[in-house]
């Protein structure tokens, strides 16, 4: 997809501002060996620091992790911080902002998690994450015949429980009951609304699924998508980098380029 990302180049480079989205694990660092592993990557930091010092862009990192991890991972003012897929937020200027009241989810997460550790009682390689908003299961670790028979328990678990104001996500090794907000889609809708971005330029850099349906959106608003996979899959994107390590090296090219174009408007 190198033409992909030159054409990318050739409408955000020169544009007089942009809103940006990026998803954080995968993305801009990548996995930790497990989720509830919060480790700070400087490299990272200092990325979107100089990113979102550049008075022409408005940074918002929209991530699945919770909001108390994302703002450790990136411990920035001035960066809008959405986590639980855009359910938890911390504003540019420190305040807080719920999609929804936390209250309104806690009874069924409390309800369905001892019933998820019942299921995996003894078993190794599975992980339950109790991210507050939502309940994920694991299993990239565990022995895949245990995964076979253990994940198709959860996920029936998890559908009786499901109604409209919840969701499935559903991929690799992975389930996870979330309420139905919790949709980089809707949620890049709702975070282009509260930012005032209509009519901006607008670029988000995702590496999975959940990303591909904040794609779409950021698409039918006129902007561009990049995934971050390895090799070539389809995708709603417009170009493609390779891994983290790429993800930062252009987006040192953007701060470059839209630092040095900010320069000759001062002059
Ligand atoms: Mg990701």
């Amino acid at each position: 997809m190198g033409a992909g990302l030159s054409a990318v180049e050739q409408a955000i480079f020169s544009a007089d501002r942009l809103g940006l989205f990026l998803d954080y694990d995968g993305t801009l660092a990548e996995f930790a060996p497990n989720p509830d592993v919060v480790l700070p990557d400087p490299q990272v930091i200092e990325c979107v620091a100089r990113l979102a010092s550049l008075p022409a862009m408005k940074v918002t990192v929209l991530s699945g992790r919770r909001l108390d991890h994302i703002e450790r991972l990136v411990p920035l003012p001035g960066v809008w911080l959405a986590g639980s897929y855009g359910l938890e937020n911390r504003l540019p200027d420190g305040s807080r902002l719920h999609r929804l009241p936390i209250d309104s989810i806690r009874p069924m997460v409390e309800a369905l998690k001892p019933r998820v550790q019942a299921l995996l009682a003894g078993r190794e390689g599975f992980y339950l994450e109790d991210k507050g908003w939502s309940l994920a299961v694991h299993a990239r670790f565990a022995r895949a015949d245990e995964a076979d028979s253990v994940l198709p328990a959860v996920r029936a678990l998890f559908y009786s429980a499901a109604g409209d104001d919840l969701r499935i996500l559903d991929s690799h090794r992975f389930i996870e009951i979330a309420p139905s907000l919790g949709d980089k889609g809707h949620s890049v809708e709702w975070l282009v609304e509260q930012q005032e971005l209509e009519g901006f330029p607008l670029l988000y850099i995702g590496d999975d699924d959940k990303d591909e349906e904040a794609f779409r959106v950021i698409n039918a608003r006129g902007g561009r998508a990049i995934l971050v996979a390895p090799q070539e899959r389809p995708t709603a994107a417009h170009a493609r980098l390779a891994d983290p390590r790429q993800v930062l090296a252009w987006l040192d090219r953007l701060y470059r380029a839209f630092r040095d174009r900010s320069h000759r408007a001062a002059w």
